[in-house]
């Protein structure tokens, strides 16, 4: 008998199982429906070998039992098939793919009817060569590549829903059974010896699929032994899939990256804490990103109990010697109804914690609720806006006059971004520039308002109507870009402006880094010939050593500031002394945000250089801009 390649089947088979059965599972369909291939295969070698037995001695045997036997063996061979659909199905209908699986199996017992049905003949007279042939044999080989078939089309089918993975390693598998059904063949009908190959090529079809699509450390993070975000999106899409109810909660705290935990005191740290997280009961635990722990709950009740445990242990430090104090965001989710699919819940999370930083407030407890979720949609919409507009070029620059005191006449203006939608409509900044910002979209958009803003320059020459200079507004996230200074320069090249013909206005930062490389920046540019205003002085964001370190010509005074001065005695008297130590630093003011010829009066009063506001001019489109200044 030659069923060597059935023995290595059965020994690769029982690895699988053993490496299977020993690792920490998180229970989705596909993991039983694999469990139904590993049976069927299993079975189907076991019975691959029985028939052979009994093909070889059949003389001991009465001819029903060989024939049934062999026929059991065709014929499973057929179910391989059918579970590998199964499973396919597992994986496109999800929860539902059970009800395709009553289908699949009925069609599988009925296949088996006819291998029973038709008869089956033997080739027993060489030891070496035994195999059967014959309709029932023939039917099999038919039946089996229907289901290949189907397999093949269902995959085609949902190939936008399924993984390119799943797609690859059912293909594989495919190939793999066909292979060794072709060698089987050729080799009964040409050779002397049969190579009986099916059942084992089955057995390496498994093991491909659970390498590569069912290998449970695919679904760990291998640092932590929680599971990953594979695992999160994969169980969290089939609860949300079966509407069953379930509770969130997300702990965002630095758990150390890569570096950091290479010294010594960071990775006792987190080996404390991730002892402590793994000893939690009641909850499924997942690091869905470095920093992003999230436990998922079936209960109300054990979400809060969970909830105070960690709270109370990470009131107290961690680390050798109690020295590390880590203070965690907690984000809870208990209405899961809100989202559709899985990667949401991802965003969310994500987006909560952006949310966090960006506010700077000390509240470390948020629910996620349905006001999240609209808030979320709308950037998310800004942000398609956004993309929209600056690639059919709906960006314009609005300019608003700053007027000079000294001289009596509008010396400056300011660039203000808008962006318009299909139908004209104007959208101001406020509406668009934190989400550019957050998106990273506005180191692109301000390299388009810029060079805008230079070939208007260009082209219309506004020094003919005593125009000295115009500001452009700088986000910090185009400070801290790297390439700034050199894109600025060459675009001021390409359109041939004198750099002294433009002022841009920072904003004070709170972070070192960005500082730094706005720093580098602004003195590549300060050489070139450009000048820099501090903008929003006074908002809360600026300090006055800010503009002592910072090489700035003006400082312009934000609009709540001016208007606070006109309301509070102690405004009055912050506004003032600040004025003077600008003044005494031999720096320029713009008051901005001026409003009335009361508020014009005293500014000029006060020896304030210039005036920017609606009492002279809104941010206007650039004609009528051109208009009001060639009256001015
Ligand atoms: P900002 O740089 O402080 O600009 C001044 C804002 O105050 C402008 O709003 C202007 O229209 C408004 N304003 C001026 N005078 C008055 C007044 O008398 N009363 C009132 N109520 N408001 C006045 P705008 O154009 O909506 O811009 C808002 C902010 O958007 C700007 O504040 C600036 O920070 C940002 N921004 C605008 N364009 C750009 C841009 O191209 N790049 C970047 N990074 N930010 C921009
Ligand atoms: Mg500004
Ligand atoms: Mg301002």
């Amino acid at each position: 008998m030659n069923i060597l390649a059935q023995y290595c089947g059965v020994v690769l088979m029982i690895v699988i199982l053993f490496f299977h059965s020993t690792q920490k599972k998180v229970h989705l369909y596909s993991e039983r429906a694999f469990m139904g291939i590993w049976r069927v295969t299993f079975a189907s070698l076991l019975l691959d070998i029985m028939s052979m037995a009994l093909l070889t001695y059949h003389h001991a045997f009465p001819d029903i039992v060989v024939e049934t036997g062999c026929k059991a063996y065709v014929a499973s061979l057929v179910w391989v098939a059918i579970f590998c659909v199964n499973y396919v199905c597992a994986d496109i209908y999800k929860a539902q793919y059970q009800l395709y699986q009553k289908k699949l199996f009925l069609c599988g017992a009925l296949f088996t009817v006819g291998v029973y049905i038709l008869p089956i003949y033997m080739r027993t007279e060489s030891t070496s060569k035994t195999y059967t042939y014959g309709p029932s044999t023939y039917l099999t080989y038919f039946l089996a590549l229907l289901v290949l078939l189907v397999l093949g089309w269902l995959l085609y089918r949902y190939r936008d829903s399924t993984s390119a993975r799943l797609r690859r390693v059912m293909g594989a598998w495919m190939g793999v059974w066909l292979l060794g059904a072709v060698i089987e063949f050729v080799s009964i009908q040409f050779w002397d010896d049969a190579l009986l190959l099916v059942g084992y090529a089955s057995a390496v079809g498994t093991f491909i699929i659970y390498l590569r699509l069912e290998n449970p450390e695919a679904n760990l993070d291998w640092k932590t032994g929680f599971f990953n975000q594979n695992a999160f999106l994969l169980y969290t899409g089939q609860q949300l899939f079966q509407k069953r109810e379930f509770y969130l909660l997300c702990m965002s705290c630095s758990l150390g990256t890569s570096e950091n935990t290479s010294s010594g005191t960071d990775e006792i740290v987190f080996k404390e804490m991730t002892r402590f997280i793994s000893k939690i009961s009641g909850t499924k635990v997942f690091r869905i990103t470095e920093n992003e722990i999230v436990f998922l709950f079936f209960d109300k009740e054990e979400e809060e109990r969970v909830y105070r445990q960690l709270r109370s242990r990470f009131k107290k430090p961690w680390g050798k010697g109690r020295m590390h104090i880590i203070r965690p965001k907690w984000f809870s989710l208990t209405d899961t109804g809100i989202v559709n699919r899985a990667e949401d819940l991802l965003e969310l999370f994500q987006y909560m914690l952006q949310k966090s930083i960006g506010s700077g407030e000390d509240n470390d407890y948020s629910v996620i609720d349905g006001s999240i979720i609209r808030e979320l949609n709308q950037e998310k919409e800004v942000e398609q806006l956004l993309l929209k507009a600056m690639k059919q070029d709906w960006i314009e620059v609005f300019f608003q006059p700053i007027y000079s005191t000294e001289k009596g006449q509008f010396v400056s203006a300011e660039a203000l971004t808008r962006i318009h939608d299909a139908s004209g409509n104007i959208i101001p900044p406020n509406m668009f520039i934190e989400v550019a910002e957050q998106t990273g979209l506005i180191v692109k958009l301000g390299e388009m308002v810029f060079e805008k803003v230079c070939r208007f320059i260009q082209r219309e020459n506004p020094a003919r109507y005593g125009i000295e200079y115009i500001e452009v507004n700088l986000s910090l996230i185009q400070c801290g870009f790297d390439h700034l200074a050199e894109g600025f320069i060459n675009i001021m090249k390409k359109y041939d402006i004198d750099p002294n013909y433009i002022n841009l206005e920072i904003t004070e930062t709170a972070s070192l880094n960005e500082k730094r490389t706005l720093l580098t920046n602004m003195k590549a540019l300060r050489e070139f010939g450009v000048s820099f205003s501090l903008d929003d002085f006074g908002t809360g964001h600026s300090n006055l050593n800010y503009i002592v370190e910072m090489p700035v010509d003006i400082v312009k005074f934000d609009r709540d500031m001016i208007q606070s001065y006109f309301h509070s005695e102690k405004a009055k008297y912050v506004m003032d002394a600040a004025m003077h130590m600008i003044q005494g630093m031999q720096l320029q003011i713009v008051s901005e945000g001026i409003e009335t010829k009361e508020q014009y009066r005293v500014m000029e009063k006060l020896g304030i250089s210039y005036i920017q506001g609606y009492y002279f001019s809104k941010p206007l489109p650039e004609r009528e801009f051109l208009e009001f200044i060639s009256n001015g």
